[in-house]
């Protein structure tokens, strides 16, 4: 007896029957259900063929928000091969690591890109742009797409390879995060009855409306874990568009929400803070927005704040999920997020989770440890590496690195990264705390709290802070205090005049700050 083959082919082989609806846009472009299907199966096709593909192969994608990208991954898992995506933000350097690490068969990639890896000694696959010697174009490929194409037939199981996604590399080195068939199959079901709880929790009819085609802005890269993961699968399950942008700009996003009549846009935090900031917002028609989706790094409540003034009744959602749960994991939203704006929400109902001790043991409602999650969204384990994933994959739970406590009703808090948190004197001082409480200063745009090396106490707490106008050190610790408890409030701020530096899961790189300011 086989499993339902819940896996990305059975998607890709529904999707067909969107036929002529549009499924990708970019700037002018537009490719249909129908055209991604076709040009998918046939270069899966030539992968097998001319580039002797077979199942369990890595094929490397590296490039920007392009079509080329979501046709390029849908072809490598049509073919039974594993996708490898590379962030395409890293230097030449890293983006030799992840070929090497994943030890790709071939690599497609953008023109820029291209010319970085020409001489990597991989067949090179070029998508926009200049074709390196050597390499051929994505066009000359593909060939003539034939009326009929199905991709080569493979035999396919729920529990094989299909991806290596990177971790976002914000606490050490990236990790190649191997996920299933099923863990990608499952990923629009467990947003879509994640999504309808909420609905349903709300008491709204958690049907579509009526005549209304969803539309999505994606915000984010595809090579992370939402963009890729949660949002391509979700938009390709249900016929909807994906509207993509090649790098992220506010003033381009409410042109681009304006023209394409999007209605869902899926982000970071800090997509949403700078969409909310920008001066065109009060002037662009804004009016088919009816939802706004964000996760992968912490959204302060006031973030929930600012966005109910400004873009009142639109339906925000905070969503909780790492690489290694395929996304989405845990999320908020309706009138649950409201009343409870500082939490990640309720599991998604696949989702088990528990907070454990330092031994691993489970600890009581309400107290703080480790969140340990279990589902069929949890990946197989990281790229050959067996020593992280011994230590990650422990008897069936994933140890998430992260901190958090469960209230009596089941909504989850995060507090902090366990390697973030600062230890001041034995006592814990969560840096988000500190951060959020930090936000609530209205002169505070952007805040990173550290700890910073103490002969006798450990650690003290420092903040680097980005300020819209002039305020004093003692100014914010008399704020802070009436807020947090005194051990908590920083000794020393560092302000920085240009923009935290981030990596493109909105994440704050503490590590680079951390060296800027301590040179540790
Ligand atoms: P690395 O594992 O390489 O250090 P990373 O953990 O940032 O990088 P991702 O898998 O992209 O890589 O991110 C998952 C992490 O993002 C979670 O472990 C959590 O710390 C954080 N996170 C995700 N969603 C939220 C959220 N809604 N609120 C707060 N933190 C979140
Ligand atoms: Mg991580």
């Amino acid at each position: 007896w086989k499993h339902a083959p819940v896996h990305f082919r059975t998607l890709l082989e529904a999707s067909r029957r969107h036929g002529p609806k549009v499924f990708l846009v970019y700037e002018d472009e537009r490719v249909t259900y129908e055209e991604h299907y076709l040009r998918a199966a046939t270069l899966a096709r030539r992968l097998a063929g001319e580039y002797g593909v077979a199942k369990g192969d890595r094929v490397a994608i590296a490039m920007r928000n392009y079509p080329e990208w979501v046709i390029a991954f849908s072809a490598v898992l049509a073919a039974g091969a594993v996708a490898v995506p590379l962030n395409a933000w890293w230097s030449a350097k890293e983006l030799e690591f992840g070929l090497s690490d994943s030890g790709a068969r071939v690599l497609i990639a953008d023109g820029e890109r291209a010319a970085a890896l020409a001489g990597a000694g991989c067949p090179l696959i070029v998508a926009r742009g200049e074709v390196p010697a050597g390499a051929r174009s994505f066009a000359e490929v593909l060939g003539a797409v034939e009326p009929d194409v199905t991709p080569p037939p493979v035999d396919l199981s729920p529990q094989d390879p299909a991806t290596i996604l990177y971790t976002s590399g914000t606490t050490g080195r990236p990790k190649g995060a191997l996920g299933s068939h099923r863990n990608l199959g499952q990923s629009p079901l467990t947003v879509a009855y994640g999504t309808t709880r909420s609905a349903v929790r709300a008491g709204r009819d958690p049907a579509r409306k009526a005549g209304r085609r969803r539309v999505t802005l994606l915000t984010v890269p595809l090579f992370h874990a939402t963009g890729c993961f949660a949002v391509m699968t979700t938009t390709m399950f249900g016929g909807d568009g994906l509207v993509l942008m090649r790098r992220w700009d506010a003033g381009r996003a409410l042109e681009l929400i304006e023209r394409e009549r999007v209605t869902n846009l899926s982000g970071v935090p800090t997509n949403i803070w700078q969409l909310l900031s920008h001066p065109g917002l009060a002037e662009a028609d804004v009016s088919s927005l009816t939802s706004l989706g964000y996760g992968g790094a912490p959204a302060p409540p006031r973030l929930l704040e600012r966005l109910t003034e400004l873009l009142p009744s639109r339906s925000p959602t905070n969503g909780y999920g790492m690489t290694e749960t395929t996304a989405l994991a845990i999320g908020n939203g309706g009138p649950d997020y409201l009343a409870r704006p500082d939490s990640v929400g309720l599991p998604v109902p696949v989702v088990d989770v528990r907070v454990t001790g330092q031994g691993g043991e489970e600890l009581p409602v309400g107290e703080v440890g480790e969140l340990r999650l279990r589902g069929p969204n949890v990946i197989l384990g990281y790229w050959n590496r067996p020593e992280e994933t011994a230590e990650a994959f422990a008897d069936g739970w994933l140890r998430t690195g992260d901190l958090a406590r469960v209230d009596e009703e089941g909504f989850v808090y995060i507090v902090d990264r366990a390697k973030d948190m600062v230890i001041r004197g034995g006592e814990n001082v969560y840096c988000a705390e500190v951060e959020a409480a930090l936000f609530e200063h209205p002169a505070v745009e952007d805040a990173a709290v550290i700890g910073i090396p103490h002969e006798e106490l450990g650690e003290e707490v420092g903040a680097i802070v980005r300020l819209a106008s002039p305020v004093g050190d003692e100014e914010l610790r008399t704020f802070l205090r009436e807020r947090i408890a005194p051990f908590k409030v920083p000794v020393r701020f560092w302000i920085r005049e240009s923009e935290l530096p981030r990596n493109p899961g909105g994440k704050i790189l503490k590590t680079v700050l951390r060296r800027e300011v301590l040179g540790a």
